[in-house]
């Protein structure tokens, strides 16, 4: 590719908001390229089961990430792959996309770089990384065949991921710090009835502890203070999440938690700037609210177009 080349859409990450942004654009007949730096899919990829996407009554995240890429891809989305480091001339007329493998010209940028796990913060939990604490239940589950483990939050993740992991282990144990799950009452109860999960309320993990290899937690009580330990194979952490916007600090399009807010066309601040998909600041962060953040997004990408060729002549 040609370093000259003007793109009208230019899509920052490859999960579903991105995905369906460029099969949007691609069939909206503008010239648009995906900007991705790993596998495409996003959490997406990393979700063992989506029961909650209308018309797919149940596909493993990975398949359903594969099928979106093609999908685009054969409505001309260019694909590629590279990190993007930063944009610069955000608020000008053609805007600059840096990245790993080189600069990239557009009219217009849709952002959709989604959020990733946010970390625990607690000892041992990156000196253990990938010796028993993980945050990808579908990426290491198989790993802990017949094991114990401990699953740390009380959200869709934790619980979901949880029952998930009960295919593998002997036995999942969810801590959550209060005595009510914040996930949705379908998946509390599929918890509630599986008999190998079971529920430590109102407690932290204090410290992720062990030799070469997670053997324990520390916990304490939030309300009586009580600390005690809890032997464990491995830990699992569903604490939410934390938008993927290192690339995007400083720019006048952030929130103080760092997410990008919109209206509802997927407009930033800055004209021909749009966000789509979990990088928003929305209360639904699944697959089929960034499906349609994406689309919308798109469609108003072409707008500006529209209106940017207008302009030039
Ligand atoms: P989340 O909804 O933000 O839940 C995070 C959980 O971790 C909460 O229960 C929170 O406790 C707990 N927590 C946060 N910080 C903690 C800390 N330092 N120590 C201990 N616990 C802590 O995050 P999520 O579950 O990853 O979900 C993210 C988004 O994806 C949500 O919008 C969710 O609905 C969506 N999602 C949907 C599905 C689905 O529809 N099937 C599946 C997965 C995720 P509190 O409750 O006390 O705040």
């Amino acid at each position: 590719m040609s370093e000259q080349q003007l793109y009208d859409v230019l899509i920052v990450g490859g999960g579903p908001a991105g995905m369906t942004a460029g099969l949007y654009a691609g069939r909206a007949n503008l010239k648009v390229a995906m900007i991705e730096r790993g596998m495409p899919g996003g959490q997406a990829s990393t979700t063992h089961l989506i029961e909650n996407f209308p018309g797919v009554e149940s596909i493993d995240g990975p398949t359903l990430s594969m099928i979106m890429h093609k999908q685009a891809g054969d409505f001309g989305c260019e694909m590629i792959t590279a990190e993007v480091e930063k944009i610069e001339n955000l608020e000008g007329k053609i805007k600059k996309v840096i990245t790993s493998r080189g600069e990239y010209l557009t009219k217009t940028i849709i952002l959709t770089p989604g959020a990733e796990p946010k970390k625990l913060g607690t000892p041992g939990e990156d000196e253990l990384r990938g010796r028993g604490v993980s945050y990808c239940a579908t990426c290491d589950g198989a790993f802990f065949r017949g094991k114990e483990l401990v699953v740390i939050g009380g959200g869709d993740s934790a619980v979901e991921e949880g029952i998930y992991l009960t295919r593998h282990a002997s036995k999942v144990t969810i801590i959550h710090r209060r005595d009510q799950l914040r996930a949705q009452k379908i998946l509390q109860d599929r918890a509630f009835a599986n008999e190998k999960v079971s529920f430590i309320w109102d407690t932290v993990v204090e410290t992720i502890a062990g030799e070469n290899k997670v053997e324990k937690v520390l916990l304490k009580n939030t309300k009586t203070g009580e600390t005690s330990e809890y032997p464990c194979d491995g830990a699992f952490i569903y604490v939410g999440m934390k938008p993927n916007t290192d690339f995007l600090a400083g720019l006048p399009i952030l929130d103080e938690a760092g997410y990008i807010p919109t209206n509802a066309k997927m407009q930033t601040k800055i004209p021909g700037v749009f966000a789509a998909g979990d990088v928003r600041d929305t209360v639904l962060r699944q697959v089929v609210t960034a499906t349609g953040d994406g689309a919308i997004a798109a469609f108003y990408a072409g707008h500006y177009v529209e209106l940017w060729t207008e302009d030039q002549e």
